[in-house]
């Protein structure tokens, strides 16, 4: 076996290769030797477990989470380990292809679980532990808080707990609602909200996402004709759906877009289909069918983030692409910083004389509104006129005699 970056440990035959109770932040791969694993009980008494011998690997728990050793390994010959710590192994997980990761995240928790289980029902006599060791599987490494959270996510899809909220995006000609964003949430029963920066990355990783996403898809577009319903407008406002770069990659998405605007009766203008520049330039070909696909049937493609990815204008026009939305961070840093504002004008008049439409994100103050209003800015989406909101408050909004029916623009 070769890991070149893990190190080759060697112990004497009657050394002491890790204590019960102790720290761990190692497993060992038994390159040469033979040791023994001794459980302590509770009473003091010690009791082996067997012999494990070369292949076999000691102290793998500490690569799940950062719980003592369960067990004293004694070398009863000399040996020679190949160390792997769980900084390393976690960054292998990382670079790992999502399926073997993904694998490999559940049968560790599983495995973890089950211990547990072992542990706390005393199943087997031969995992019973010292209480103090039971009470300190607490505190757990930031893999296992990921694989947690990835877990609860996976569940609070599945038991219904996920929400969608919806932004309103003002158009600077009329004053009126243009359409809104779609943002999920995730209102945890323990830990509160928990912000889509963190749960979108998790299921990102895990692959989750792609069914988030449609799951996405179909709630905004149906609440979008229930919200048209209740205003009493049809055809007018538009839906755009955040996706992440995997779902491009998904066989037959664009045939699921074309399925959920039939079934849920909405116009395919309607749908604004969210991508960051990085999704384009990542599989620019690939991507590149699809958004084709999209647009020929009416949809309309929006650039999120614009100005943190690449931040070159030049690729833009071998896609298919109607909107840029600028990202809040140059809107907030706009009214002080020239550089910024500059910066702003440039992405609105290339944008606008490729024929694009531009969507400010993040404004909050009047003076950034009429700032990106001088500027020529086509529609803004910010807390200056309305937060994300539950739907029957986003169908109120856009009423007529609602605040964003028609806002007072600065
Ligand atoms: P995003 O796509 O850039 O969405 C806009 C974010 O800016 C939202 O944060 C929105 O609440 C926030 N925002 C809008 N106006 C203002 C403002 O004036 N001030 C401030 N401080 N914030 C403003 P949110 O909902 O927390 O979403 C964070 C990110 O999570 C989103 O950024 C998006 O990348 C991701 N996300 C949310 N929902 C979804 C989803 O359904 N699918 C995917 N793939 N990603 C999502
Ligand atoms: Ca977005
Ligand atoms: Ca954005």
């Amino acid at each position: 076996m070769s890991v070149s970056t893990n190190v080759v440990k060697s112990f004497k035959a009657g050394e002491i290769v890790m204590r019960q109770g102790d720290d761990g932040d190692c497993a060992y791969i038994i390159e040469k030797g033979r040791v023994e694993i001794l459980l302590e009980q509770p009473g003091g008494s010690v009791q082996s477990f067997g012999t494990r011998g070369e292949g076999a690997i000691i102290g793998e728990m500490a690569l799940v989470d950062g719980a003592p050793r369960t067990a004293t390994v004694k070398a009863i010959e000399d040996c020679e380990f190949l160390a792997i710590t769980s900084k390393d192994f976690e960054k292998r997980l990382e670079s790992a292809d999502p399926i073997v990761r993904m694998t490999a995240h559940v049968i560790l928790t599983r495995y973890r679980d089950t211990l547990m289980r072992a542990q706390i029902t005393g199943e087997n006599k031969a995992w019973t532990l010292s209480e103090s060791i039971e009470l300190s599987y607490s505190g757990t490494s930031s893999a296992v808080e990921r694989i947690k959270l990835a877990n609860e996510l996976k569940a609070a899809f599945d038991n219904g707990d996920l929400h969608l909220n919806y932004q309103p995006i003002i158009d600077m000609s009329t004053g009126k609602t243009a359409g809104f964003e779609a943002l999920m949430r995730w209102n945890h029963p323990e830990k509160g909200p928990i912000s889509p920066a963190v749960f979108i990355p998790s299921a990102e990783e895990t692959g989750l996402i792609n069914v988030l996403s449609q799951w996405a898809l179909r709630e905004s577009c149906t609440a979008l004709k229930r919200i048209e319903n209740r205003s009493g407008q049809t055809g007018k406002l538009f839906m755009s759906v955040n996706f992440s770069g995997s779902d491009f990659g998904v066989e037959g998405f664009a045939d699921s877009l074309y399925n959920v605007i039939s079934e849920t009766d909405i116009q395919a203008h309607q749908l604004h289909i969210e991508m960051t520049e990085r999704v384009l330039m990542s599989h620019p070909e690939k991507t590149k069918k699809v958004l084709q696909m999209c647009t020929d049937a009416g949809m309309h493609i929006s650039i999120d983030d614009f100005g943190t990815g690449y931040s070159s204008l030049s690729y833009l026009h071998h896609y298919p692409i109607n909107t840029l939305k600028i990202d809040r961070s140059f809107v907030i840093d706009m009214v002080e910083d020239e550089g910024s504002k500059v910066l702003v004008k440039s992405i609105i008049n290339l944008g606008k004389n490729m024929g694009m439409d531009i969507i400010a994100e993040g404004a909050e103050t009047v003076e950034q509104v009429e700032a990106l209003r001088s500027l020529g800015c086509d529609m803004i989406q910010g807390f200056y006129f309305a937060k994300p909101m539950a739907e029957k408050d986003a169908a109120d909004f856009v009423s007529p005699g609602g605040a964003g029916a028609q806002t007072a623009l600065a």
